[in-house]
């Protein structure tokens, strides 16, 4: 659309229901939405705010001949977990290898090589094996640890590795004086230490019988991971150690001010501006910043709403992006055509995932769903709204088309959904990644306000992550929740609210706006 046209359709709209001044900042908002990508801008200025870290890093994994397929794509797929954590980190070249095409002396030319032993008594090549005992920067994560000469161990401070019977009893670890729980059981190696002052323990397991087993073990240069932490990562338990301890093993320690982010969902064209008044109304009273996920165009069974239809409603919308409100793209219309997926409904029904069969839609194709992606952002830029990023609807869509979002928007705020082979798996991130899609992601680690029993889950995921070197906390909400006329089972008081953020900041988070504070660490 013309840029002319759209200054009469924005005058137009401004003499029905705007002052002067407002059609001013309208139209400087609709020059401002167009002159530039405001996410490749926002996401310069986050790359100008890290420092550089760089060199090689080398992923040995269980993949290649002789090896069951369902392993090799559990193998890639923790590989690509692991990746992503990583990718916290500036600048690092990583390559992903089978561990049996490993050639002598690899590992010294890294900064560091992460061995995962997901396939218990895979075979390990002997050049490998050498490096590791000769004090090469290797991560040994799982298995196998065994298979090493015990004699050869012994210098390194091990006497012995045993491997636990199923089920094992242990299911805590205790990092940092917080025990990391997790519902099931860990499925742990037992490593003894022949030589306690030489190795350094920075987690351990933890049974009820109170028996304890080093968890992460440092000895000399080889890291030790006495199961695989990226099997099944939970919102509160060892996936965070790992997560925690990578600068530790980089050699770039972290250390920062905990960090909390909240977002607002689903904000649409058929809500209530009054609510959405009074949600805004509570953070600006907090002086918390935030973030919020619109949804460009509001469908219902027989009806359509526009913003442009919303005059009161959108004023609201301009007025929390200059608040500072960082404002991301959540769908063109969050349901899918005139299908029940479930209900046609927007921000109820799913977009680009079949919510009838848990399955991709069929007729989705790549090209269809990066036409809605650019219908939606059109509108929001015609209304002078500026989109830093994007959120997918329900976090729901295959595999693929995460790679459209991913070319569409540099920037996204969610948990993502991956695929290896027969593989498909969802990761939540405890700090900001570029992930292997090279989307620079914001952390949701909390999931969303659901009900007040749903605030204490919240707490509990807020101290777990306290616990670590570089905290993040990151969750969303509904206005309509917080509206004293809504009385339905997300009803969350205001009150409860309010009491819910300041426990995060009792705890020592700051709400912090995700683009001003990449830099706010001392490495
Ligand atoms: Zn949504």
């Amino acid at each position: 659309m013309p840029l002319t046209f759209l200054l009469l359709a924005a005058f137009t709209a401004a003499i029905l229901s705007l002052s002067f001044s407002n059609l001013k900042t309208l139209i400087m908002d609709i020059r401002a939405a167009r002159s530039h990508d405001e996410s490749q801008k926002v996401l310069a200025d986050v790359q100008r705010q890290i420092s550089t870290l760089g060199g090689e890093v080398l992923i040995l994994v269980h993949t290649g001949p002789g090896i069951i397929p369902a392993y090799a794509d559990q193998a890639r797929s923790y590989a690509v977990k692991l990746q992503n954590l990583l990718g916290s980190f500036p600048n690092l070249h990583i390559t992903v290898k089978p561990v049996s095409e490993y050639t002598g002396g690899q590992a010294f030319q890294t900064r560091r090589t992460f061995y995962l032993g997901n396939v218990y008594g895979g075979l390990l090549p002997k050049a490998f094996v050498d490096d590791v005992l000769q004090d090469a920067p290797v991560t040994w994560i799982g298995h196998n640890l065994w298979q090493l000469p015990s004699d050869a161990l012994l210098p390194l401070g091990i006497s012995a590795v045993q491997n636990l019977p199923l089920p094992t009893s242990f299911d805590r670890v205790e990092y940092r004086n917080h025990a990391f729980k997790r519902p099931g059981r860990l499925d742990i190696s037992e490593v003894k230490l022949s030589d306690k002052a030489s190795v350094r323990v920075h987690a351990w397991a933890h049974d009820h019988q109170g028996r304890r087993l080093p968890y992460v073990a440092q000895l000399k240069r080889l890291w030790y991971f006495a199961d695989i932490p990226l099997e099944e990562p939970g919102e509160t338990d060892r996936y965070l150690v790992l997560a925690d301890l990578l600068g530790d093993m980089l050699g770039q320690k972290r250390s920062c001010v905990p960090r909390a982010l909240v977002r607002m969902e689903d904000i649409q064209p058929n809500e209530s501006a009054a609510v959405l008044r009074r949600a805004i109304g509570l953070l600006e009273r907090e002086h918390i910043p935030f973030s919020a996920t619109v949804i460009p165009e509001f469908r219902a069974p027989g009806r359509r709403v526009s913003w442009e239809s919303r005059p009161e409603l959108l004023a609201e919308l301009r007025r929390m992006q200059r608040l500072g409100a960082r404002i991301f793209q959540h769908g063109y219309t969050h349901q899918y055509e005139v299908q029940a997926n479930p209900k046609g409904i927007s921000g109820y029904d799913y977009e680009f995932w079949d919510a009838r069969t848990d399955a991709p839609l069929s007729g989705l194709t790549a090209s269809a769903a990066r036409e809605r992606l650019e219908l939606g952002k059109t509108i929001l830029q015609d209304l002078g709204i500026r989109p830093v990023g994007w959120v997918t609807p329900h976090y729901a869509a295959p595999a693929e088309l995460y790679e459209v979002f991913a070319q569409a928007y540099p920037i996204a705020y969610e948990r993502r959904t991956y695929r290896t082979g027969s593989v498909t798996f969802e990761q939540f991130f405890p700090y900001p990644v570029r992930d292997v899609l090279g989307t620079y992601i914001l952390p949701e680690n909390m999931d969303q306000v659901e009900t007040p029993a749903s605030l204490q889950h919240m707490l509990e995921v807020a101290r777990a992550n306290r616990a670590l070197q570089c905290p993040w906390v990151s969750f969303f909400f509904h206005p309509y929740q917080l509206s004293p006329d809504y009385q339905g089972e997300h009803k969350v008081t205001e009150r409860q609210f309010t009491a819910f953020m300041r426990q995060l900041s009792q705890l020592g988070f700051r709400f912090v706006d995700p683009f001003k504070s990449a830099s706010d660490t001392s490495p």
